[in-house]
């Protein structure tokens, strides 16, 4: 059994002052939440704010975390941030190869690579995301694109639990449009593969597949209660206090009592 994870993604949003008024409003509603201990709740922030934001869920379930890495450990490098200097904040997980950082700084399957390794060989969990372009869909080319962007960035020498992997198509990304259950399952099911056949069936099913892309607390029930969605990586509903909460709710509704 997968314990879901909702994890939102902050993005560049959000100064001090307004991040503490949307962790209080997320903290209140989680807590007041019947969670059951059976889903998990993540906010990947700006760097900025970890360090407020580890105060502000402290003794909390909230999970937090960051939403990019540099894959070396230090140097010269401006402008850019650790795995070392992440672990200070006490976070737990990182976002690595968001559709943004793909599609609008650049990176490719082997740098995502490193920045894997980086996060898990730190003993942090890395939030791997894939996802085809509205082109690659249509030239049918979904299946080739997520195969290569698992198997050329996901080997045996990463920790299985230390991976999460989220399925974002990038045509839903902040668009409003969302994948059908029926497109959102298929793509799962083709990351579960790829899983067993770089680990081993067993490991692959323990492995949680988030889906993200425009998910809304008016579609979460549906995509949420597909067999291989094991959560959400949410984008502009998480910055919406009630919003969230609302999603944290779907998923809780399908974790058997
Ligand atoms: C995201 O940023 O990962 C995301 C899925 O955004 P949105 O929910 O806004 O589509």
């Amino acid at each position: 059994m997968r314990k879901p994870l909702i994890a939102g993604n902050w993005k560049m949003h959000k100064t001090l002052v307004e991040a503490r008024e949307l962790v209080g409003g997320i903290v209140e509603g989680v807590g007041k939440l019947d969670a059951r201990g059976g889903v998990e709740v993540l906010i990947c922030t700006p760097y900025t704010l970890l360090f407020p934001i580890a105060k502000a869920v402290a003794k909390t379930p909230v999970m937090f975390g960051a939403q990019n890495v540099h894959e070396e450990s230090q140097g010269a490098f401006t402008g850019e941030v650790s795995v070392a200097m992440l672990k200070d904040t006490g976070c737990t997980h990182v976002i690595v190869g968001h559709s943004e950082r793909r599609h609008v700084f650049g990176e490719k399957n082997d740098r995502l690579a490193k920045k894997v390794r980086a996060v898990v060989e730190a003993g942090l969990t890395a939030i791997y995301c894939v996802g085809e372009t509205l082109d690659e869909r249509e030239a049918g080319r979904t299946r080739e694109v997520i195969e290569s962007q698992m198997g050329e960035v996901i080997g045996p020498d990463v920790p299985a639990d230390r991976l999460v992997v989220a399925y974002e198509p990038v045509w839903a990304i902040g668009t409003g449009k969302t994948a059908s259950p029926e497109q959102a399952q298929e793509v799962h099911e083709w990351i579960r593969a790829s899983l067993a056949g770089t680990y081993d069936r067993a490991t692959a099913d323990r492995v949680r597949i988030l889906y993200g892309g425009s998910v809304k607390p008016g579609n979460a029930a549906d995509l949420l209660s597909l067999p291989d969605v094991d959560g959400a990586l949410v984008g502009g509903a998480c910055l919406v206090a009630s919003d969230f909460i609302a999603i944290i709710s779907a998923a809780v509704a399908t974790v058997p009592a």
